[in-house]
């Protein structure tokens, strides 16, 4: 039998957390033959909600989970874990500056990076969930240089699994069978969902998104801006944020990552920019990528025409704004 993968997650009482460790305790995340350890982390307020959670899978009975830490204490949690998915954060609070909300986000990244730098299993992966996922991001890589910079992403998965959705209700085709859409840049209203290279498996072969839906009016318009604002609409509907779909995402993300993306389909992963596509590195930024080997490797050659390099660079200028603001929060 394999050893059982040590698996992180942050704000684990928390909404996003409740829907996800069910989830990473089935095998969806890592695989149905895969056993794991659960560490669950959340701030002391949280606490006996946390160990309800605790309690709760334990009554699930799961067989694949061999263990369950449930803790308040950064360094316990993070002591030997392969994977972490840090989902905890400061929310926005109404009437609330930007810039606090990040000065407050950007102490706790801080002090996780230095926790995870020091506990983690050498090679833990890193997924960041919490807003501003990018920023967050960057700040763990900045905080925990001996952790390899390939390691630390950020969730843009979701807005890619949200993209593959409007197209196969638009076409009315199985979502199983559209690929290649791209979330370009930050997990904000920014980001520049693209279609350009998305296809469609149809019985007569594979076919373009853009041939199938000859409507450049509706995708340039209306299908980026529902994909945008798609969280928006889920507040709206249930007066609490997606969880469900952000979870599930997450376990995509992390999947695809250990366990490799079908030949010839990419997926969209906030990643450290190497300055491919012009976009400026330095800056955790969601590209098109395949993993292989426990590896991603940003897709290249891609066209890029004038309507998306004007979005690819909107989306990397408020990141590099998000980026000054982070900072500035530092000194
Ligand atoms: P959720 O579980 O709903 O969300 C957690 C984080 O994920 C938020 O930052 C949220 O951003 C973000 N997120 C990213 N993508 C999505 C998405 N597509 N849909 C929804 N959320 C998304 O929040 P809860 O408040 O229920 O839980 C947060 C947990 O974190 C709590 O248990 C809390 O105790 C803990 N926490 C930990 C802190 C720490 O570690 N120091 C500090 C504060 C809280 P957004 O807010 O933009 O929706």
């Amino acid at each position: 039998a394999k050893d059982p993968v040590r698996v992180l997650v942050t704000g684990a009482a928390g909404q996003i957390g409740y829907a996800l460790v069910p989830m990473i305790a089935r095998g969806v995340m890592l695989g149905a033959d895969q056993p794991v350890i659960l560490h669950m982390l959340d701030i002391p307020p949280a606490a006996e909600a946390l160990n309800g959670v605790k309690m709760e899978l334990v009554d699930a009975a799961f067989p694949l989970l061999k263990g369950v830490v449930a803790t308040t204490d950064a360094v316990e949690a993070c002591t030997g874990v392969n994977v972490a998915v840090m989902v905890g954060g400061f929310p926005r609070k109404e009437g609330m500056e930007r810039k606090d909300v990040m000065s407050k986000n950007v102490s706790i990244y801080k002090s996780q990076a230095s926790a995870l730098e020091k506990h983690a299993a050498a090679n833990c992966k890193v997924l960041v969930v919490a807003n501003p996922a990018n920023t967050n991001a960057l700040i763990l890589k900045e905080f925990a240089p001996s952790i390899p910079e390939k390691n630390i992403t950020c969730l843009t998965r979701l807005d890619h699994n949200r993209a593959l959705g409007q197209i196969s209700e638009r076409l009315n085709v199985q979502v199983s069978d559209v690929k290649n859409v791209i979330i370009w840049g930050n997990h904000s209203s920014t980001q520049y969902p693209d279609v350009t290279h998305a296809t469609v498996n149809t019985p007569a072969g594979e076919k373009p998104v853009r041939e199938l839906i000859a409507d450049d009016q509706w995708l340039n318009t209306e299908f980026i801006t529902t994909v945008q604002q798609r969280g928006a609409a889920i507040i709206k509907a249930r007066k609490l944020s997606s969880a469900l779909s952000a979870a599930s995402s997450a376990c995509d993300h992390i999947r695809d990552w250990v366990l490799g993306t079908p030949e010839g389909t990419w997926v969209s992963m906030g990643v450290y920019s190497d300055g491919s596509y012009n976009v400026p590195s330095g800056l955790i930024y969601s590209f098109p990528v395949t993993c292989k080997n426990g590896e991603w490797c940003i897709v290249q050659g891609l066209s890029i025409d004038e309507f998306s390099r004007n979005k690819l660079d909107l989306t990397a200028k408020e990141l590099s704004e998000e980026k000054d603001l982070a900072y500035s929060c530092l000194s």
